[in-house]
């Protein structure tokens, strides 16, 4: 099988999950899109109600913002992969919970070996939290981690890890939406010499 037919049998078993309580509230689950070669893989927290309806991710106005950023530095969402934690809306968009997220997270890891990237960036505390677990790194907030590439074993890949706030926090702070831009210039200096083909 290719890795996209390996993507899309994981995302077929997302679409009809019912391991944790979100699946009664959710009208679609969000498995994650995009291209399954890409060397960078975008994660957030989970989907809001414009990916709940949609089944896609960041598609309301954090996933405008997201796909800004990304034009900025010469790329488009269908470039690169981006998914979330945790595959399904939590209501009224309140924060995922710790069991929510220990029994989706499977899946974010099935994606991660499936890709292989070369990059993993998370937005938020919430998917930085998770991946710095992954690799036994310490994390103490995103202000802090931010910005910085931390080189890392993560699934028995060796995986350049970049943290930055989530595109969410743009849309309520300039401050938030100038270190963001400037975190996706960082990115891009470093995806140089990595062909993106989609
Ligand atoms: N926020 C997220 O974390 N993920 C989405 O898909 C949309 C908004
Ligand atoms: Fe399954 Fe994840 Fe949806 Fe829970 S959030 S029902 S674990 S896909």
């Amino acid at each position: 099988m290719s890795t996209k037919e390996f993507l899309d049998a994981v995302a077929t078993e997302v679409i009809v999950c019912t391991k944790c309580p979100l699946w009664k509230t959710r009208k679609n689950a969000v498995p994650g899109e995009g291209n399954s070669e890409s060397p960078v893989i975008f994660i957030g927290e989970a989907p809001g109600q414009s990916e709940d309806i949609k089944g896609k991710p960041f598609v309301g106005a954090a996933g405008k913002f997201l796909e800004t950023l990304l034009s900025e530095i010469g790329l488009s969402r269908n470039d690169v992969f981006i998914c979330n934690i945790v595959k399904c809306r939590p209501p009224r968009n309140r924060e995922p919970m710790p069991n929510e997220i220990q029994t989706c997270a499977p899946y974010l890891d099935r994606q991660i070996k499936i890709i292989k990237p070369k990059f993993i960036v998370t937005l938020g505390n919430y998917s930085t939290t998770y991946v710095f677990s992954k690799a036994n790194l310490s994390f103490n907030g995103i202000t802090q981690a931010h910005g910085k590439f931390y080189h890392a074993t993560i699934l028995n890949m060796q995986i350049a890890i970049f943290p930055t706030f989530h595109p969410a926090a743009a849309l309520y702070s300039a401050k938030y939406k100038e270190t963001l831009q400037r975190d996706f210039q960082l990115l891009k200096n470093k995806l140089v010499g990595h062909a993106i083909d989609s």
